[in-house]
């Protein structure tokens, strides 16, 4: 349950690898796509038996960001510092960009409906760019930081065919009334229970930050705990972007530190390789299952009963 969006764990790709990584001329269909995709996998030496992208998807996701607009303030947020003047951007060209997304990538591509905060755009529109995202058969998922994202938008949002929602919570947003990255869990409980029992899945993304750091643990001891919800916990460490304030992280915040802190919370060792999208360095996967309220990476026929599944990114 952790995740990076860059290369923040120390090690750079080479000269060789950004080589690679640059920009390609557009598939002319989806199956080109995933051979491409296979291709510049294969040639990163990250095409292994568990590698998903060029195998089932010729990308990992896409980020459609529908405003840039926000109701939060975060210290730390890869937007610009101009980022409030940014006009929307109109329906009709979401609509366009959504069918350039499918006519590059397929069905079954992964589309994260972003923002700012997505939940700033008209309901109706909100509703219609994850309606249309269905309609191409494409998982449409809204990465919110939960403050307008009530119970009733995401009933109609699941109506009109969202798969996943993932929640922004963390110790950067400076909510008020919360003064540690523990208390703010009372934030995340009231999400989950406005998501439970609808068919989304509910994941929450975490900035890990100096301020932050020595509490992911109990974050996770606190995600096991509601994994009958909770699918998905991502954790990305601070990176100097954007209107970030914050600069540089400490040097002990890695890839490696934050996946100690959660192995501590989950009380049990965590395969980051049992399946890979795109570059291990860019991004890690470890799945926990959880049963009788134990959290383990093995099973046996035993555990079957009352077993719930969390990932993690990182
Ligand atoms: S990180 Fe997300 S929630 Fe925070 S200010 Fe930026 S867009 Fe808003």
């Amino acid at each position: 349950m952790v995740s990076s969006g860059g290369l923040s764990c120390g090690a750079h790709m080479t000269p060789h690898e950004v080589h690679l990584a640059q920009p390609t001329a557009r598939p002319p269909d989806y199956h080109h796509a995933l051979s491409a995709a296979r291709h510049r996998v294969t040639s990163a030496n990250q095409w292994t038996e568990s590698q998903l992208m060029g195998r089932r998807w010729p990308i990992g996701c896409v980020a459609l960001e529908i405003t840039q607009r926000c109701n939060l303030d975060c210290t730390a947020c890869y937007l610009s510092e101009h980022s409030e003047a940014v006009k929307d951007i109109p329906l009709e060209e979401l609509f366009r960009r959504i069918d350039l997304i499918f006519d590059h990538y397929g069905p079954n591509t992964n589309v994260q409906v972003t923002g700012g905060d997505p939940t700033l755009r008209k309901r109706d529109e909100l509703v219609a760019i994850v309606r249309r995202l269905s309609q191409k058969r494409m998982r449409p998922a809204l990465l919110t930081n939960g403050i307008r994202a009530k119970r009733e938008l995401l009933v109609e949002l699941a109506k009109a065919g969202l798969v996943d929602v993932a929640f922004h919570v963390d110790i950067t947003q400076g909510r008020k009334g919360y003064g540690s990255e523990v208390a703010l869990n009372e934030v995340r409980k009231e999400y989950i229970e406005r998501a439970r029992g609808l068919p989304l899945s509910v994941m929450f993304n975490t900035t890990v930050v100096d301020r932050n750091f020595e509490g992911i643990s109990e974050i996770v001891e606190f995600f096991v705990r509601n994994c009958d919800v909770v699918r998905l916990a991502s954790f990305q460490v601070q990176a100097d972007t954007g209107r970030t304030i914050l600069g540089r992280r400490s040097d002990a915040i890695t890839i490696l530190s934050v996946q100690e802190q959660i192995e501590k919370g989950a009380r049990s060792s965590i395969s980051f390789d049992t399946f890979r999208v795109g570059h291990s360095r860019c991004n890690r996967y470890g799945m926990i299952f959880v049963t009788n309220n134990k959290p383990t990476t093995r099973l046996t026929i035993g555990d079957c009963w009352r077993r719930s599944s969390l990932a993690c990114h990182c």
